[in-house]
């Protein structure tokens, strides 16, 4: 836990080796509430303190204490002392010449993970990672070619958010148009295997004294967790997009090995169960186009006799090639043929541009260089559905 070696009892006086600096960024108004009181604030102004320190961190950007000036000068310099507003360090920021920006993000372990900023004309979404690693090993995923290496805390997953916004001088908070409008949690890992941690930081994030992104421009990924699903929904209220990616459990047990512990008509009933989803907020079905596996028009019309009574839209997502794949994305043809047929069923089916793909920042691109799995480790984790992701998650939250 965050605050686990932070006490209410008072500072001591310093000793030779100097207390770790108290991170701030991920803690909620509580908890830094109980940090006003241990380095002196009264109780009683505790939940005011807190609320200034709040929009500082979260609207202002502010990293600096001294220029926080509503807290008064010594509150300052024992937060100073004691704290600090951190981002993640930056390892590599590389920019795509259609203005996409990656992030190779490095935190204070040493692991990395990406986050991606993808500009539109008016407004723009930065794709978030969940975890170092994933434990899915979905096969056409790159990400999935590494072990799953540990949970971000909600101070990395607001902190990815936070680097964006420095690099694309969106502080303060602003009211109006914004660049950085969007949040998609597409990016490394599975979401619904650090939901806590997860749901932590997008409150945080959806809070509308600091960052202030609403739930309707937040999308979360999920290949499918189905027990997570409506918890995701209901305490949270963000748009759910859910990696379908074919219409046959045989199919889809060999793309996405989490089918074979959710099938697909579990899935499809979570999906029509999902909170909040309706016609005006639909569910995305990602579909990544791999040629001649998936992209036939049988299964477009399988597709959408799945979807029929779902409120739901499809994104179909051309693949984007790694080094090692043996997959290979569809043809035009067979991707245009493809959503007609589901155009022609009432669902709206862009195709997905893919962007960055020179910085190879696209989807199911990202990966740090984190251990990466052999082949065969690899073959054997997706024999067991979800490479133990459950244990592993829980164990490293
Ligand atoms: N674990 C979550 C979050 C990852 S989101 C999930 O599975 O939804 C990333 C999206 O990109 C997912 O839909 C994923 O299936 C898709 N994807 C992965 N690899 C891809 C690739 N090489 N080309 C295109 N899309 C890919």
């Amino acid at each position: 836990m965050m605050i686990a070696n932070m006490t209410a009892e008072p500072i001591t006086e310093p000793s030779d080796v100097p207390a770790p600096m108290q991170e701030l960024v991920g803690l909620d108004r509580d908890e830094l509430a109980a940090i006003m009181v241990a380095i002196g604030e009264p109780e009683g102004r505790s939940t005011l303190r807190a609320k200034q320190l709040w929009h500082w961190m979260y609207h202002h950007g502010a990293r600096d204490f001294s220029l926080m000036t509503s807290l008064g000068g010594p509150l300052r310099e024992k937060l100073a002392e004691t704290c600090a507003v951190g981002r993640p360090g930056i390892s590599r920021e590389q920019i795509s010449t259609d203005g996409t920006r990656k992030w190779l993000m490095r935190f204070d372990d040493n692991q990395e993970a990406e986050s991606v900023y993808i500009p539109e004309d008016d407004r723009g979404a930065v794709c978030i990672s969940s975890q170092v690693g994933c434990t899915l090993s979905c096969k056409f995923c790159h990400t999935g070619t590494q072990r799953l290496v540990r949970n971000l805390t909600p101070t990395e997953i607001v902190g990815q958010f936070m680097v964006a916004r420095d690099s694309c001088g969106e502080w303060p908070s602003p009211s109006g148009e914004r660049m950085l409008s969007n949040i998609v949690m597409m990016g490394m890992g599975e979401p619904l295997y650090n939901f806590d941690n997860v749901a932590k930081a997008l409150r945080i994030i959806m809070d509308q004294e600091g960052i202030a992104i609403s739930r309707r421009r937040i999308t979360l990924s999920t290949a499918g967790v189905v027990p997570m699903m409506e918890r995701c929904g209901a305490e949270l209220g963000v748009s759910l997009a859910v990696s379908l990616h074919a219409v046959r459990d045989d199919l889809r047990d060999m793309l996405v090995p989490l089918n074979r512990k959710y099938p697909i008509a579990e899935l499809l009933d979570a999906c029509r169960k999902y909170p909040g989803a309706n016609n005006a907020r639909r569910i995305t079905f990602e579909y990544v186009m791999l040629k001649g596996v998936n992209d036939s028009t049988a299964d477009a019309h399988e597709l959408t006799r799945l979807l029929a009574d779902i409120p739901a839209k499809v994104n179909l997502i051309p693949f984007n090639a790694w080094p090692g794949t043996d997959f290979e994305c569809s043809s035009n043809n067979a991707i245009y043929r493809f959503a007609e047929i589901v155009n022609n069923a009432g669902f709206s089916a862009p195709v997905r541009a893919p962007r960055g793909r020179d910085i190879l920042a696209a989807c199911g691109q990202l990966k740090s260089a984190s251990i990466k799995l052999s082949r065969r480790e690899r073959d054997a984790r997706s024999a067991d559905a979800d490479g133990a992701g459950l244990a592993a998650s829980a164990a490293t939250s």
